[in-house]
């Protein structure tokens, strides 16, 4: 079968739902695939799986991780796995100089793996055409827990988006189609003027202290301590607060919690709400990024 990965061999170690159906794309584009601890492909087939992570990566040029990658004890994101995958020293070992290696988040033990290794890491997740994608249902979970959480309809509530990159402006987009009176805090003039010019409220963070006891429901998207206790003191009692950024959030949650606001921290929403819509931006953007990395080596 011709396809853009015709003759390119890749490992698959781990994932859930989300690399299953990328799974399914590879094999329609000709990649040969090698899997290990990846849940059932539905009508599956047509791919090798092995149970030792290091005969799944023999001869590849390209290493898949999961999204979520490799925890800081080295286990691989394999939650159909019968057993847990480590990514060690051994399995480090069997990678040659030069394989390219994707994941979606790289942290500090699979980046120094990678430097040793002389791979060609990239991580995904962070790429602007997967970020914005991953947006939408990344919005759409936050909506829906603001939904189950609070007492109030979205529409009509007063809700405080932080911080208007990717996820802030698909997130304020959608509140807005509800109906709800949304106001963005960013730090940027230029964000604050392009939320004026959606129809939003924008205002700076050294102004949000001022406002922010306005709020029914806080989406923080900013990747840096905002809502600290200074600014939580100034919230109403009966305020959601909802962190999207990534571990550990954006929020002062011991504050929060020893002044009885609800905070929450919300990660991996894509895999969580929408794991198909998930899968199928993998399946989608990865096939022509594979290649890409391939023409640079
Ligand atoms: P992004 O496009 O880089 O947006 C981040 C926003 O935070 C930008 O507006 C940025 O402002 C602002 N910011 C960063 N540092 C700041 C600081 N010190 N003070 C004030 N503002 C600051 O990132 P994104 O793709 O929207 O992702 C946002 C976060 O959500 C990340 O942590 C990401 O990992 C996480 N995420 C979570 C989920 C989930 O399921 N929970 C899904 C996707 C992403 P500037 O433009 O001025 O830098």
């Amino acid at each position: 079968m011709g396809g853009m990965l015709t003759g390119i061999k890749v490992a698959m170690l781990g994932g859930d739902a989300r690399e299953a159906i990328l799974l399914e794309e590879l094999l329609r584009q000709g990649a040969e695939v090698q899997a290990c601890g990846l849940p059932e492909v539905p009508g599956g087939g047509g791919y090798a799986c092995y149970d030792d992570p290091r005969a799944t990566v023999r001869g590849v040029r390209v290493v898949i991780l999961p999204v979520p990658g490799v925890n800081s004890e080295g286990r691989i994101h394999a939650p159909g796995s019968q057993q847990p995958l480590y990514f060690n020293q051994e399995l480090a070992e069997a990678i040659p100089a030069g394989t390219l290696v994707l994941v979606g988040v790289a942290r500090p033990l699979l980046k120094e793996m990678a430097t040793a290794g002389g791979w060609q890491l990239v991580e995904t997740a962070d790429r602007d055409e997967m970020a914005i994608l991953n947006s939408i249902p990344t919005a759409e979970g936050a909506l829906m827990l603001a939904m189950q959480e609070l007492p109030i309809t979205l529409h009509g509530s007063r809700a405080f988006v932080l911080g208007l990159g990717r996820t802030g402006f698909t997130l304020a987009r959608m509140l807005a189609g509800v109906g709800a009176l949304v106001t963005v805090v960013d730090r940027g003039a230029a964000d604050r003027a392009r939320a004026y010019a959606e129809g939003w409220r924008a205002v700076a963070f050294t102004d949000l202290a001022g406002v922010i006891g306005e709020a029914d429901v806080i989406f923080n998207t900013v990747p840096a301590q905002v809502l600290t206790a200074s600014v939580l003191a100034a919230t109403s009692p009966g305020v959601l607060i909802i962190d999207l950024a990534s571990a550990p959030g954006g929020t002062d949650f011991a504050a929060a919690t020893a002044m009885k606001r609800r905070a929450m921290l919300a990660p991996g929403l894509p895999g969580k709400v929408a794991p198909r819509t998930a899968g199928l931006i993998l399946a989608r953007l990865y096939p022509t990024l594979i290649l890409e990395c391939l023409e640079r080596l």
